[in-house]
């Protein structure tokens, strides 16, 4: 049951989360270790929630972007390894020791201050390298020169080497083996560690893209990483907003902010809360929808800050009425689905839902 208070509802299936990880550990080689990335709040979905479970489920190596999330990781997870995707810098030394983080060194730099901690009390780093991404991590001319000067790692105990792909949701990219080639070549001139090359996506093409640790995110929460076949994963999200008006409207009415929308018969409006200060966003406006008992209702007008508006006039009036809960994201609506109709991804979607919704966590295990 939800709270009388709750007008927008937020489900998380942390089994079917889970669920969509012991499943990616199947897909691997035993010998592969499968990490968790549990960054910007385990995408919008409850860090403090979802990282137990993964936990419990046998997950020892969890990844941040920032140190901040890794600090609040650490007083979750007390004896699991957290990396930080950020990267190092030398004034953050003593917070990587005292919660014994493992940086992601992006470049030599990082890697020289890296080593101005005294190497008794220096955790595990991991190295970073550049094959295509051109975002974070060593260089070509970096990676040549640690090559020729692997004096420049003494003392540094490798978690990883990492690289990491840019179009892995699109098989037939050909970037895709450029980066694979890059990488392999990479290593071999790199002391031995485990290789990493591969997130969600890169899982998905295949066992020459796994090395020794995979580190998934968007498919732990549902997001299809593969988006032109059907989803290997399943669905963590119910996203319910409850209907707060239902109006009739003349022919020739208006909607919302903007008068955007005009029906040109009568017809009836359920006006739902919620909107895009809940990460329902206004590129939704005469775009999006909602589903009602099983049925279809377009949203209708611009999206405002609280509130957003269906045409519910081909529904069944029953299922209508104020007090009703509408189905935003949903078995027979999911969150690429969602995300497709505002023009965006589903990474997007995930990390812009709001702050507000009354949070229902769902563990079928306990
Ligand atoms: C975010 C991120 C991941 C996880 O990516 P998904 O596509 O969500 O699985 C893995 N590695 C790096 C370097 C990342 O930035």
């Amino acid at each position: 049951m939800t709270s009388h208070r709750a007008n927008a509802v937020l489900e998380i299936d942390l089994a079917a989360i889970v669920g969509n990880w012991r499943s990616v550990v199947a897909r691997l080689a035993p010998a592969t270790e499968c990490a968790a990335v549990v960054k910007a709040d385990a995408y919008g979905l409850g860090m403090r929630e979802v990282a137990p479970v993964l936990a419990a489920a046998g997950c020892r190596l969890f990844f941040v972007a920032q140190i901040d999330e890794a600090i609040a990781l650490r007083g979750i997870l007390p004896n699991r390894e957290i990396a930080v995707l950020d990267g190092f810098v030398a004034a953050q030394g003593p917070e990587f020791q005292e919660f014994h983080l493992i940086p992601v060194l992006n470049d030599l730099g990082q890697l020289a201050a890296w080593r101005q901690i005294d190497a008794a009390a220096r955790p595990p780093a991991m190295l970073h390298l550049d094959t295509g991404m051109s975002r974070l991590g060593l260089p070509a001319a970096e990676l040549a020169r640690l090559q020729t000067a692997p004096a420049l790692l003494a003392g540094v105990a490798l978690r990883a080497i990492m690289s990491h792909l840019a179009c892995p949701d699109d098989p037939a990219h050909p970037l895709n083996h450029v980066q694979l080639t890059a990488f392999r070549a990479a290593v071999v001139g790199l002391p031995a560690a485990p290789a990493s090359l591969s997130a969600s996506s890169g899982i998905f093409l295949g066992r020459d893209f796994h090395f020794d640790l995979a580190r998934p995110g968007a498919a732990l929460y549902g997001v299809n990483p593969q988006p032109a076949t059907p989803s290997p994963v399943a669905q963590v999200l119910c996203l319910k907003g409850k209907i707060l008006q239902t109006r009739e409207i003349d022919t020739d009415s208006t909607v919302g902010y903007g008068a955007t929308y005009r029906r040109e018969r009568p017809g009836r409006i359920a006006t739902v809360a919620a909107g895009y200060a809940d990460g329902l966003l206004r590129s939704l406006g005469n775009r999006g929808s909602a589903t009602i008992a099983g049925r279809k209702a377009p949203i209708v007008g611009r999206v405002s800050m609280d509130l957003l508006t269906l045409d519910v006039t081909d529904l069944d009036p029953e299922t209508t009425h104020p007090g009703n809960f509408v189905e935003l994201i949903g078995p027979g609506h999911d969150v690429d689905a969602l995300a497709a109709e505002a023009g965006t991804s589903g990474y997007e979607m995930l990390t812009a839902l709001g702050r507000r919704y009354h949070r229902v966590y769902r563990d079928s295990a306990s």
